[in-house]
C-alpha cells in the first residue's frame, strides 16, 4: 500500500493513525459486535460515541458553558441558509464581509431572508486582501455580521478577531476550524463543514450562543433550527453517525498532538516553509497581500502557466495529488489542513525546487 501526500482542500487528507483505528474498528467496534455504522443512534453505544465526540470539541475550543455545540448536516452551503432563517430574529437584516468565492456564496443565500448590507469588500484586490477593521461600514441594527475566517479558494484568512460591539460575530469556519485556539466567546455563532480539518463530508458544527436561539423563522424546517436540534442534543433527525465517530477519532488525535497551540505550530511551521520559498524565488509566486495569507490553504501561480499541467503530472508521479487551483483562480493550490504531516510540504517543495530547476 502507498499512500500519497493528499493537497485536496476537501474532502481533505485525515490522520494515517485514525484511518487505521478506524479499519481495527469496523466490524466490532469494542466488542458490541456491530460496526459504529450499523448501530442505532439511540443505543447506548453510539450515545456514548456522541457524547465523547461532543466533549472533545468542547475540551479542544474551550467552548464556554452558556454555548450549544451542535452536530448537523446539510454543510456550509446549507448554513448560508440555516443561519438567516434562525438568526435574523426579526431585524431587517444582516451585515457580510465579502473575502472571496465563499462569502460571496454566504451573501447570495442571505438576500433571500432579509437584508444583505456589504459593509465590506475586497473585490477591489482582487479579494487577495482582507478589509481592514477600520473600513467596515456596519449597521448597529444588524442581526449579525458574518464573515468567512479563511477563504479556502481564495487563500485569504483573518489573523485577527474583528470587534463588532454588541452585534453577534458569525463565522464560517469550514477551513480552517481547529488549526488554532479560538476565543469562542467573541462570537455568537461558528459553523463549518468537516471535511477540511474534522472528519468526513456530511457532518456540520454549529456553536452558537444559547440567549440567540429560539426566534427561528417559523418556515425554518425542524431539522434545521438551531433551537429544536439544542433540545435534542442534536438528535431531532438521525445524525451522521459514521461521520460523528470519525470526527470524534480527529478530535482524539488533535488532543493527544497537544491540542490546537500545538496544531497552531504545526500549522505556522508548515506554510512558513511553503512562503518563505515562494517568497525567494521568481518563478512561483504567492498572489496573496502578506499578513492575509491563509495557513491552510496556499494558492500559488508559475511565472509561465504553460507549464501548469507538467507541473501537476511530475507531482503526481512523485505521490503530489491534488495541487491544481480552483477553476475560478487558476494556478495552483497546497491545502495543509491539521492532517498534513510537515514531511508533506518539505516533499512539496523539494519538488518546486527540482521542478524551477529543469524548467526555471
Ligand atoms: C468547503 C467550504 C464550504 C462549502 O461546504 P459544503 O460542505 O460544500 O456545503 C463553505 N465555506 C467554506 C469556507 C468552505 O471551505
Amino acid at each position: 500500500m502507498t499512500r500519497v501526500f493528499n493537497f485536496s482542500a476537501g474532502p481533505a487528507a485525515l490522520p494515517e493513525t485514525v484511518l487505521r483505528r478506524a479499519a481495527d474498528e469496523m466490524l466490532d467496534w469494542h466488542g458490541s459486535g456491530m460496526s459504529v455504522m450499523e448501530m442505532s443512534h439511540r443505543g447506548k453505544e453510539f450515545i456514548a460515541i456522541h457524547a465523547e465526540a461532543e466533549s472533545l470539541l468542547r475540551e479542544l475550543l474551550a467552548v464556554p458553558a452558556n454555548y450549544k455545540l451542535l452536530f448537523m448536516q446539510g454543510g456550509a452551503i446549507g448554513e448560508n441558509a440555516f443561519l438567516p432563517m434562525n438568526m435574523m430574529r426579526g431585524r431587517a437584516g444582516a451585515d457580510y464581509i465579502d473575502t472571496g468565492e465563499w462569502s460571496k456564496k454566504s451573501i447570495k443565500e442571505a438576500k433571500k431572508y432579509g437584508k444583505v448590507n456589504v459593509a465590506a469588500s475586497a473585490a477591489d484586490s482582487g479579494y487577495t486582501t482582507i478589509p481592514p477593521r477600520e473600513s467596515w461600514k456596519l449597521d448597529p441594527d444588524a442581526a449579525y455580521v458574518h464573515i468567512c475566517s479563511n477563504e479556502t479558494i481564495g487563500g485569504v484568512e483573518y489573523h485577527f478577531t474583528p470587534e463588532v460591539g454588541n452585534v453577534p460575530l458569525v463565522a464560517d469556519m469550514s477551513s480552517d476550524i481547529l488549526s488554532r485556539p479560538v476565543d469562542v466567546s467573541k462570537y455568537g455563532l461558528i459553523y463549518g463543514g468537516a471535511q477540511k480539518n474534522i472528519g468526513p463530508a456530511g457532518l456540520t458544527i454549529v456553536i452558537v450562543r444559547d440567549d440567540l436561539l429560539g426566534q427561528a423563522h417559523p418556515l425554518t424546517p425542524d431539522a434545521f433550527n438551531y433551537k429544536l436540534q439544542a433540545d435534542n442534543d442534536s438528535m431531532l433527525n438521525t445524525p451522521p453517525t459514521y461521520a460523528i465517530y470519525i470526527a470524534g477519532l480527529v478530535f482524539n488525535w488533535i488532543k493527544a498532538q497537544g491540542g490546537l497551540s500545538a496544531m497552531a505550530a504545526h500549522n505556522r511551521a508548515k506554510a512558513a516553509l511553503l512562503y518563505d520559498y515562494l517568497d525567494a524565488t521568481a518563478f512561483y509566486r504567492s498572489p496573496v497581500a502578506r499578513d492575509c495569507r491563509s495557513l491552510m490553504n496556499v494558492p500559488f501561480k508559475l511565472k509561465d502557466e504553460a507549464l501548469d499541467e507538467a507541473f501537476l503530472k511530475g507531482a503526481q508521479a512523485a505521490g503530489m495529488v491534488q495541487l491544481k487551483g480552483h477553476r475560478s483562480v487558476g494556478g495552483m493550490r497546497a491545502s495543509i489542513y491539521n492532517a498534513m504531516p510537515i514531511e508533506g510540504v518539505r516533499a512539496l517543495v523539494a519538488y518546486m525546487q527540482d521542478f524551477e530547476r529543469r524548467h526555471g
